[in-house]
């Protein structure tokens, strides 16, 4: 980029500008970073003064006192910044610690009714717990310790698990106290699974909050208590951050606290309004500089940008955006989805950053909620040409990955800094010392009899009695000390003694269970120890604490207690004491000496603590010079980087901050992250979609409101902003879903155009719909829900798409349920024609700020018997926003549209307002269930049930009849992959190299149960492994590959098809060869003997499948019926025995080997056990994917035999409802809106529901708020109590348009 150097005296414009604000210019980094680094936020100062981590007094608290907090009004001006802070402070700090202050509080409860506390949903309890060792990192210093898991009841699947997250606190007590006074915080270091979670008792690595707090007696038994609500590490920065920034003023104050609501121009660009907007000229010729010349200095406060439109891509409102954000001091857009905020983001920062280029200025800091979005944004501003620098490692762009501080340390190679070294060699004086503490208790040699004298533990007669010259002493003896041989035969191998808590049989524990009902969230680890100091941690020096030596105790151990302190009073020759009791007298030496030592190891272990802090600052200092040297133009870091790594932000003195995602951040992590010379903060995100998450249920809501973000208040304040209006993601029709949301929403050309957005192949123009059902939902094993007829609908539409040449990686699952998630994922991967593909199943909550062509939607929920009518958090507005607005070109959803109509108040109004989307369309047909057109005859099927997918190829149900390559008719239903692509299912007619037919089918790997030809193969076997190689790269043909290999005429024929080729043949992608694969010829039967052998084997070989399949059928009728739908009628009809017809098989034999090969391949680790009914069911299906001949019942029929009990029958469930006309329903205006009765209030007739249907459901009565579910057959009962019974707007009629009131 072309920098012309013009006035400078703006840049001495731009000092002046900036000296004037005292905490920034004239501070040395160094001064900033150790007032991070050392914070001491005085005495007496209340929350201000509280330290990082939680009190063990908050933790021992019962009471969780609400009353104290305060309210956080979202709606209003503050009336001091002291106030606003302390009331983020205070409610951050209760979110962090309240889940383990419960957990103790549970567990003191059982302990005081002399129960032993399981684990259950919110609490993990670990028992024996022991120190083993410390760590001596960079980082402080890290205890690690082994623990006992038994009172999980489950072995815990640690790769998986939460649990113990780095970063998480704990609570510690000792076995003899149970929490009654002490309790000791510390917080997980680190986790490795290798050499410490995979260890049997396990081992975690634990920093001590206080090093007061430290235990080095191995031999004390702890209780270690962990909350599964809440993980301390996101709060604990922030709170600091908090502390930090009321010491400061801010320019941004009169917007965070004051309410104000002007659009003002940071100071910085008040002096400098003139920026460089030459890089948002895109469309410019090359050569037309002229045009450029004025962009080169834009005055942004006097000068419109609008005329820069036929410039530039931008669209108008996205133009709007970045001169907000170049030129306020509080910036707000609003990018709804597809409306490019991240591209408009990137453009200012451009504008930004070439204006910097020419005046100089402190680096730009960025900042999103994920480490995804972050390194997003971070690519983009390297596709800009900018120098980043990403803090905080856990990034997974290799791009981004060359920028990590790390990275950028390496290329800037620096001169050893005599700093450093001095600080290093302290930290090692104090290893050194606290390792020669160590040795005088735990070391190879006994106790020294000099410690014991120094410790006061002996007299000094008792001290000099132990060095009698006269006595014999052999070399051991010498070796170990002098108390060996007074010991003598007492002395023992310490391990002895301890005897270690055994392992205990458990099953796998239900990990990752989710706690908060509903609150699911993602494995997504983000913003967890995203450090790339994480790796120093494992670094350091090993202390151990463990006794080498011990005493043995005498045989009867029941009082040895006062016999020690006795004998220790009366006797001042060591030797006189009896020689039984020498052994325990050397333990009771032990924990004396421990004891008296311990004072010491903790002053050490501060003053360790002390060195590590001086070695962060040094660390900081010098990663700001690298800053400078890198010519450093971006900062990147997660939001929670923001405040983590606040000392070294805050001394590259920043003045702008531009977050991403700005509506999912906590207001508390943005006002911590207000360095002192900050002036401009940039919010970009949406809060129409998702909010930021709290881990305290009741904290989230009203007064505490964490759930609001900063971004949302703001705006709910009238807070200027610009939205971004012109969304270029989806076509029209599936953004017409999204309007009543985004009213103001616009398409750009760009998806108005066929070409961009073609429509869904074999949809027959039909680019949205919603498939409603009542089929059941169901809780898994982590507590998640799931849906497996839904699950299994959407399975054989996904393959549907792909025969229809979809690419599978065009389309994404989503998912409100990490149940249905996994469940669907599973069946992908066993579904037969997608074997080998990779899926896309996303829970929404992750899948925020992407998008894909096609987007299938699992809404999962139906009434459960017992619990009536719910939606859970489908009801969150901001979920479903983002879940439906995904795609760019296919969005078909699939729920219980009932349920969540009836479920609640707030669920009928969003979804209502969904399905009108869908309805007004024509695009939901709640009888005939989901459309498909075949590309071929263009002919139209309805699919109402799994089963009636039965044996679709990808087409209608006509019969293609074609020939095949192979010889064969085609057997296969419309399809529209070409032949080359399907897999011939019928029995093979090859001529083995033993002489006989082949047993198998054109698919298969050719087989014969002969002698001859088990010996042929074992020989082409290794001839097709010599092959393999060969093959690769290579264009030759099948039968010249084998030729060239050596191999015989005969043995080519047994190979044609055997194991090793055919796996070839199906990585290859050239069709000739497949074809050459296909092509074996029609073969003669050359001998009677041939023949025969033939034929018999095809009669065992259809007898033993006739066996598998009747066993299949039956276990498929699972004992409750719930699970067999009407999958095994399907299974039993599509049975037909081969016959051989002119010495060809016919008969569908090959469909349960389709079956049979299936099998295998089902992974039974997935979590979804192969025997799971409702799984196999799912695939049974299949058996009917390669037919031979039409299934015989149609889908219709099918319908009528399923299971009543199941519930799975959708039709007669849906049950007519009487629209509610009666004017009375006003009188329930004053219901309790969450108890979900206030629904009443707008109940009104649904449109167009005039249906005779009415009369069936003469029982609602709608002053009882229940409606006539007594009188339904639906099974969803009792719903009474707990969901309004919503007289709705479930009409009955097919051909009717329906639509709901809203
Ligand atoms: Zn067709
Ligand atoms: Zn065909
Ligand atoms: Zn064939
Ligand atoms: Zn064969
Ligand atoms: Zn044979």
């Amino acid at each position: 980029m072309l920098i012309i150097c013009i006035r400078t005296a703006a840049t001495n414009l731009v000092d002046t500008g900036t000296m004037r604000d005292s905490s920034a210019v004239g501070v040395k980094p160094l001064e900033i970073v150790k007032k991070h680094v050392f914070f001491d936020p005085g005495k007496n100062k209340g929350w201000q003064s509280r330290p990082e981590l939680p009190e063990s007094s908050e933790i021992l608290a019962a009471q969780a006192a609400t009353e104290e907090l305060p309210e956080n009004p979202v709606d209003k001006a503050w009336e001091s910044k002291a106030a606003y802070l302390e009331a983020h402070y205070k409610i951050l700090r209760r979110e962090g610690y309240e889940g383990l202050r419960y957990s103790v509080t549970e567990y003191k409860k059982s302990v005081k009714q002399g129960k032993e506390m399981i684990d259950d949903d919110h609490t993990c309890v670990y028992t024996h717990v022991h120190v083993k060792t410390y760590l001596f990192t960079q980082l402080g210093p890290i205890v690690r310790v082994e623990f006992s898991t038994r009172q999980s009841r489950y072995q815990i699947k640690w790769q998986q698990s939460k649990r113990l997250t780095p970063g998480t606190i704990v609570a510690i007590t000792t076995k003899a106290d149970n929490f009654g006074k002490i309790c000791k915080i510390a917080t997980v270091a680190q986790r490795p699974y290798r050499d410490g979670l995979d260890q049997d008792p396990p081992l975690v690595d634990l920093m001590w909050a206080n090093p007061e707090d430290a235990v080095f007696d191995p031999d004390l038994e702890l209780v270690m208590i962990e909350s599964r609500n809440g993980y301390f590490e996101s709060a604990r920065h922030a709170l600091v951050g908090l502390q930090h920034a009321a010491q400061t003023e801010s320019p941004l104050d009169k917007y965070l606290i004051g309410a104000y609501t002007r659009d003002t121009p940071p100071s910085f660009v008040l002096e400098q309004p003139e920026m460089d907007f030459r890089s948002i000229a895109h469309h410019v010729v090359e050569g037309d500089l002229d045009s450029l010349r004025p962009l080169r200095s834009h005055n942004v406060l006097t000068e419109g940008i609008t005329y820069l439109k036929d410039m530039t891509t931008l669209d108008e409102s996205q133009l709007e955006g970045l001169r907000q954000i170049v030129a306020s001091e509080l910036a707000i857009v609003q990018g709804p989805p597809g409306t490019g905020k991240t591209f408009t983001s990137v453009q200012a920062i451009k504008v930004i950053l070439a204006t910097r280029q020419k005046f100089g200025g402190p680096p730009l800091i960025v900042a999103a909620q994920t480490n995804h979005a972050l390194d997003q944004l971070l690519t983009h501003c390297l596709d800009a040409g900018a120098n980043i620098l990403r803090v905080g490692g856990r990034t997974e762009s290799p791009r981004v990955e060359a920028c990590t501080v790390y990275e950028t340390r390496q290329r800037y190679k620096e001169t050893a800094d005599p700093q450093h070294k001095a600080f290093s060699n302290t930290r090692r004086t104090i290893i050194n010392a606290i390792q020669e503490l160590v040795s005088s208790i735990f070391g190879d040699r006994l106790l020294s009899p000099a410690a014991l004298l120094d410790a006061g533990i002996v007299s000094q007669a008792q001290h000099d009695s132990l060095f009698d010259d006269t006595m014999d002493t052999n070399q051991e003896d010498l070796e170990r000390g002098p108390l060996s041989l007074w010991l003598g035969n007492n002395l023992i191998e310490a391990h002895l003694l301890r005897n270690k808590h055994k392992s205990w049989p458990q099953r796998e524990e239900a990990e990752a269970k989710m706690v908060l009902g509903e609150f699911e969230f993602d494995g997504d680890l983000d913003n967890i120890a995203d450090d790339e100091e994480d790796q120093d941690r494992i670094y350091g020096t090993l202390v151990g604490l463990a006794h080498k030596w011990s005493g043995k105790e005498p045989a009867d151990s029941s009082s040895w207690g006062r016999a020690v302190a006795r004998q220790l009073a009366e006797n001042d020759d060591l030797f006189e004491i009896d020689h039984d009791l020498r052994g325990v007298v050397y333990q009771y030496f032990q924990a004396e000496l421990l004891a008296a030592l311990t004072p010491k190891f903790t002053t050490l272990l501060a003053r360790y603590v002390e060195i590590c802090k001086q070695i962060k600052a040094n660390k900081w200092d010098r990663d700001t010079q690298l800053v400078k040297m890198g010519r450093i133009e971006v900062v990147g870091c997660t939001t929670t980087g923001l405040t983590k790594y606040r000392g070294f932000l805050a001394a590259l003195k920043p003045r702008s901050l531009l977050i991403e995602e700005a509506a999912e951040t906590r207001e508390a992590n943005i006002t911590s992250a207000i360095y002192p010379s900050l002036q401009q903060l940039i919010l970009v995100g949406d809060h129409q979609q998702l909010a930021p998450q709290c881990d305290i249920r009741w904290l989230g809501d009203e007064p505490f409101n964490l759930n609001i973000s900063l971004f949302q208040r703001m705006v709910n304040l009238k807070m200027p902003f610009v939205m971004l209006k012109q969304q270029r993601r989806m076509k029209p029709e599936l953004r017409y879903i999204l309007s009543p949301f985004y009213p103001e929403l616009e398409d750009h050309p760009v998806v108005l155009s066929y070409e961009n957005r073609p429509d869904v192949p074999g949809m027959g123009g039909r680019n949205c719909f919603f498939f409603d059902h009542a089929w059941p939902e169901k809780i898994d094993s982590d507590q998640s829900k799931k849906n497996e007829q839904e699950a299994q609908m959407i399975t054989h539409f996904f393959a549907y798409l792909v025969a229809n040449d979809v690419p599978a990686s065009k389309i994404t699952v989503l998912t409100f349920y990490n149940g249905q998630r996994k469940l669907v994922l599973s069946n992908l991967k066993r579904y037969p024609t997608l074997i080998g593909y990779q899926f896309k199943v996303c829970t929404v909550d992750s899948y925020q700020g992407e998008e894909n062509d096609m987007v299938l939607l699992s809404l999962v929920r139906s009434p459960q018997p017992e619990r009536g009518f719910d939606v859970g958090f489908l009801e969150d507005q901001r979920r479903a926003v983002v879940a439906i607005s995904r795609a760019r070109r296919g969005f078909y959803m699939f729920g219980n549209v009932e349920n969540m109509l009836r479920a609640h108040m707030g669920s009928y109004k969003l979804w209502g307002r969904i399905w009108n989307g869908f309805a007004e369309q024509g695009r939901v047909q709640r009888k005939k269930g989901l459309p498909i057109v075949c590309q071929k005859h263009q002919k139209e099927l309805w699919i109402r049930e799994v089963d009636d997918w039965g044996d679709n190829a990808g087409g209608c149900d006509m019969l293609c009849k074609e020939m095949r390559s192979c010889g064969h008719l085609c057997t296969l239903k419309c399809h529209h992959l070409p032949h080359d692509q399907l897999l011939c299912s019928q029995a093979c007619h090859k001529i083995l190299g033993c002489g006989h037919g082949c047993e198998g089918f054109c698919n298969q790997q050719c087989s014969c149960s002969c002698p001859e030809f088990r010996r042929i193969r074992i020989q082409s076997d290794a001839a097709s492994a010599r092959l393999s190689e060969a093959i690769a790269g290579n264009k030759m043909t099948f039968e010249e590959k084998l030729l060239k290999s050596g191999a015989s005429k005969s043995l080519i024929q047994a190979n044609m098809s055997s194991r090793g080729l055919s796996s070839i043949m199906r990585n290859t992608s050239d069709p000739q060869d497949r074809g050459s694969q296909m092509g074996g010829k029609p073969l003669d039967v050359q001998s009677f003997e041939a023949w025969q052998h033939f034929t018999s084997n095809v009669q065992a070989h259809d007898e033993s499948l006739r066996q598998q399949r009747l066993t299949l059928s039956s276990t498929l009728t699972s004992p409750d019926g719930t699970n067999s739908g009407s999958s095994t009628p399907v299974i039993k009809d599509i049975y037909q025995p081969t016959t051989l017809v002119q010495g060809r098989r016919t008969g569908n034999g090959a469909k349960s080997m389709q079956l049979q090969s299936s099998r295998p391949q089902t992974p039974n680790k997935s979590g979804q056990s192969a025997q799971d009914p409702g799984t196999n069911i799912g695939m049974s299906a299949l058996t009917t994917l390669l037919p031979i001949r039409p299934a015989a019942n149609p889908a219709g029929e099918r319908r009528g035999t399923t299971n009543p009990s199941s519930g799975v029958s959708a039709l007669p469930t849906m049950l007519p409802i009487r629209p509610v006309v009666s004017p009375t329903v006003k009188s329930h205006g004053t219901t309790n809106p969450n108890t979900g009765l206030s629904a009443m209030t707008t109940l009104r007739p649904i449109r167009l529901a005039a249906t005779p249907a009415v009369e069936s459901y003469g029982t609602y009565n709608p002053n009882s708020g229940v409606s006539a579910q007594t009188q339904s057959p639906n099974p969803h009962k009792s719903v009474q109590g707990r969901s309004p019974a919503k007289p709705p707007t479930i009409p009955q009629d097919d051909d009717e348009e329906w639509l709901i009131e809203l």
